[in-house]
């Protein structure tokens, strides 16, 4: 893209926006956007782009949807923003007592910070400090290969250690008991067994509930985590899903947890939980965990509190997304999408080079037998009007959830035409 046909912000900008998982050297340049709406992102050209990614699976109500525009409006007329270091407000309170009728039952005791991250960190510190607190040092935690669960320091020692984009600094983390997912039952006895041996020092087990995301969009099924439910109470350790990804619709339904009967001690969202209008994250615990932190002494409070924790226009964001699941038919177009994209995926079966094509809930993935060409796929399908962003050996798409069947036929037939263009 030539400089006269960008916006004079970009240029200069460019020399100074470092961007995320970027070589900064050599990466194709960003794509400037000026305006979204619905399914669509529009570009400083003129160009018009099918939002294919929903902003890093976020958006699920597509963009500007104006219930939550006017909701962020109007709290930005009233309260944009108040500590919740001993000051209320409506959004923050409501939306916790909304999450809480809507999760399962235990998981009552919502802890509200501003990204998945710092959700997942609450999450790990929740465990460790609820064995702290009952004169117990358990601080590490069992977590899978092929996991994701944040670029943090915590959340990276959970990650996967060796794939995916923190294997560099595998000699500066916590180590962790890293395990396969339970995929059977002998590997659930192995699990188990291994877990025998050291439970004394673990705290918890966390895992991306049914899909893991960054690790490659790779599914199991609700008997994994029936297993590591049983491995967890065999050994008394606790059970976190981080459903920062899969949470708030993705999968067809509300959460995994809720969909799967499986419940945890501590449920982590974030991503969709503002239809993608502004950043928030809920870690969530259930009754037994919040009772773990009541006491007459000070010192056994949850050490945590970011400072725009509960911030109100992002609740106000989120108490308005949650309206639009009550009121349209969003998990029901969840999952035609996912009907959908199986039949307009197919067809990449038959293409060299193609190991798998999957779908689950809003999820449509085609896996080759190599890393995909990122930014060849991506300006392929920009070209033809759709953005898509593979990442490892996956072209996918996780489309905003309000997709109509014509735009998703174009996203997953350009999403078909990309695979076979970079096999040929
Ligand atoms: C994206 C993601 C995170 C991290 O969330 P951020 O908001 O990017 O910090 C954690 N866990 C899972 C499963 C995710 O997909």
């Amino acid at each position: 893209m030539s400089s006269s046909a960008t916006p004079a912000w970009y240029d200069a900008g460019r020399q100074h926006v470092w961007l995320p998982y970027t070589q900064m050297k050599t990466a194709a340049p960003a794509l400037p956007v000026v305006r979204a709406e619905g399914v669509r992102l529009q570009l400083a050209d003129g160009r018009q782009l099918i939002d294919g990614i929903s902003s890093w699976w976020s958006v699920v109500h597509g963009y500007r949807h104006p219930h939550i525009e006017q909701a962020v409006r109007a709290q930005l007329e009233t309260l944009p923003h108040v500590m919740l270091g001993g000051l209320a407000h409506e959004q923050a309170y409501t939306l916790a007592t909304r999450l809480a009728a809507l999760l399962p039952d235990p998981l009552n005791h919502v802890f509200f910070t501003d990204s998945g991250s710092v959700g997942v960190e609450v999450a790990m510190k929740m465990a460790t400090q609820y064995w702290l607190n009952a004169g117990k040092r358990r601080t590490r935690f069992v977590c899978f290969r092929g996991g994701y669960h944040g670029d943090t320091f915590a959340t990276m020692s959970v990650c996967d250690p060796d794939e995916g984009m923190h294997s560099l600094f595998k000699g500066s983390l916590i180590e962790q008991v890293v395990v396969d997912l339970p995929r059977s039952d002998e590997a659930a006895a192995a699990l188990e067994s291994m877990i025998a041996r050291e439970a004394d020092s673990i705290a918890a087990i966390i895992v991306e509930p049914l899909v893991q995301g960054a690790g490659g969009m790779v599914f199991h099924d609700a008997a994994v985590l029936e297993r590591l439910q049983r491995v967890a109470r065999t050994h008394d350790l606790l059970l976190i899903f981080d459903e920062v990804f899969v949470g708030l619709g993705r999968l067809g339904g509300m959460f995994a947890c809720a969909m799967t009967g499986v419940v945890p001690d501590i449920v982590v969202l974030s991503k969709a939980l503002t239809g993608g209008t502004l950043p928030l994250a809920a870690t969530i615990a259930s009754r037994r965990v919040y009772d773990g932190f009541l006491s007459d002494r000070g010192d056994a409070a949850l050490m945590h509190g970011p400072t725009y924790m509960g911030n109100a226009l992002a609740c106000a964001a989120a108490n308005a997304s949650l309206d639009l699941f009550e009121r349209e038919p969003r998990l029901e177009r969840a999952q035609a999408i996912g009907r959908q994209l199986e039949q307009a995926l197919a067809p990449a079966r038959a293409i060299p080079g193609v190991v798998d094509v999957r779908t689950r809930g809003a999820i449509g993935v085609i896996q080759l037998d190599r890393a995909v060409p990122g930014e060849r796929v991506t300006r392929f399908a920009a070209e033809r009007g759709v953005w898509l962003r593979p990442f490892r050996d996956i072209v996918y798409t996780t489309p905003p959830l309000i997709i109509g069947e014509d735009d998703l036929a174009q996203v997953a037939e350009v999403a078909v035409a990309a695979v076979r263009e970079i096999a040929g």
